[in-house]
């Protein structure tokens, strides 16, 4: 017999009383493209908006291989020890395009995927990494209203998604491999600079004298980027994930940030100037959306791309023609 699909009110109900299988189905929600999905969606981000709880949003990021599951599994357990509720998302700009998501492999995070306490979500597709950033941050929402307070947001360290990523977050941590012999210029200068802290992974075994050096380099190296506006000056950390060590420090170091930028009112303003942010690039995208949905826009752009490739218009005037029609 059919299941009786909740309402949004009653989907609410049971996120903000921390059932985890109505915060999937509440994300499923903002992911599904369907407009009736999309108004509800709508409506369930604004019955959650009013009760998030204080929490704190940490992106991680990293190449391929570095370590970022074993590390999130490592750390996310640790935390759950320590009574946190904690909630693991993606940005991932290559899901749907190549590889599937980075949280789509079933067998990454084993055991944090059996706590009750912990709630994991593979990577949204979509067909740019606007509009999985947005369901990335709505969805941190909906985390946090049921009750999740440390959200962890895993992207790959390649191309844009970092930037999108450090817009949503409290504390971004970069995780790092010692003995690449390219310490310094094997990572994007603009990531370096975005993180609050460097940790140098696979310090165990035969890389730990590698790793020490590592931090040395990377501690005199981040003293040359120009002091941010948080104050906060990143730190570099060793750790195995493997081993589950250096993962306390982690922590420990994250609070420290926590307990400095709310002091300094740092941390609330932070996240004002991101909900400005997102307010914005809301704008931006559905109008963007609006725009290229029109039935009369999609024939009438293809006649001006037609008309630009006979050389019949420029793009400036096909542009102008086109935002002008009704
Ligand atoms: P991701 O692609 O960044 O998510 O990396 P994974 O977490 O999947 O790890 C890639 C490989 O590195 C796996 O074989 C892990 O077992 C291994 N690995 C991860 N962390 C450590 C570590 O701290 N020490 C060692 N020696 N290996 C690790």
């Amino acid at each position: 017999h059919r299941k009786k699909q909740k309402s949004v009110s009653e989907l609410a109900a049971a996120i903000l009383k921390g059932d985890k299988v109505a915060l999937s189905q509440g994300i499923t929600l903002i992911e599904s493209q369907q407009s009736t999905h999309q108004e509800k969606a709508k409506q369930l981000i604004e019955a959650c908006l009013s009760h998030v709880k204080p929490s704190i949003r940490i992106g991680i990021t990293g190449v391929p291989g570095v370590g970022k599951s074993t590390f999130i599994e490592a750390f996310g357990t640790s935390l759950i020890s320590k009574g946190y509720k904690v909630a693991v998302l993606a940005v991932d700009p290559s899901s749907g395009v190549t590889h599937g998501s980075i949280l789509g492999d079933k067998t990454r995070m084993e055991d944090l995927v059996k706590e009750d306490n912990a709630f994991i979500r593979p990577s949204p597709s979509g067909d740019s990494l606007g509009g999985v950033a947005r369901k990335t941050r709505e969805s941190i929402i909906l985390c946090e209203a049921a009750g999740f307070d440390v959200i962890l947001i895993e992207t790959v360290g390649v191309g844009q998604s970092e930037t999108t990523v450090h817009s949503m977050t409290d504390f971004f941590l970069l995780l790092k491999l010692a003995g690449a012999g390219d310490e310094l210029q094997g990572i994007k200068r603009g990531i370096i600079e975005m993180a609050d802290a460097i940790v140098i992974n696979k310090a165990d075994g035969e890389n730990i004298k590698a790793a020490k050096q590592a931090k040395s380099e990377f501690r005199k190296a981040l003293h040359l980027y120009p002091e941010k506006e948080s104050q906060w000056q990143p730190k570099v950390l060793l750790a195995s994930a493997l081993k589950q060590e250096g993962i306390s420090e982690v922590w420990e170091m994250i609070e420290d940030y926590k307990t400095s930028t709310k002091a300094s009112s740092y941390f609330e303003f932070r996240r004002q100037e991101q909900n400005k942010f997102w307010l914005l690039q809301t704008i931006q995208d559905r109008l963007k959306a609006d725009f290229f949905s029109k039935p009369n826009i999609k024939t009438a752009l293809q006649e001006q791309l037609k008309a630009i490739e006979d050389h019949k218009t420029t793009a400036f005037e096909a542009a102008s023609y086109l935002l002008n029609l009704k």
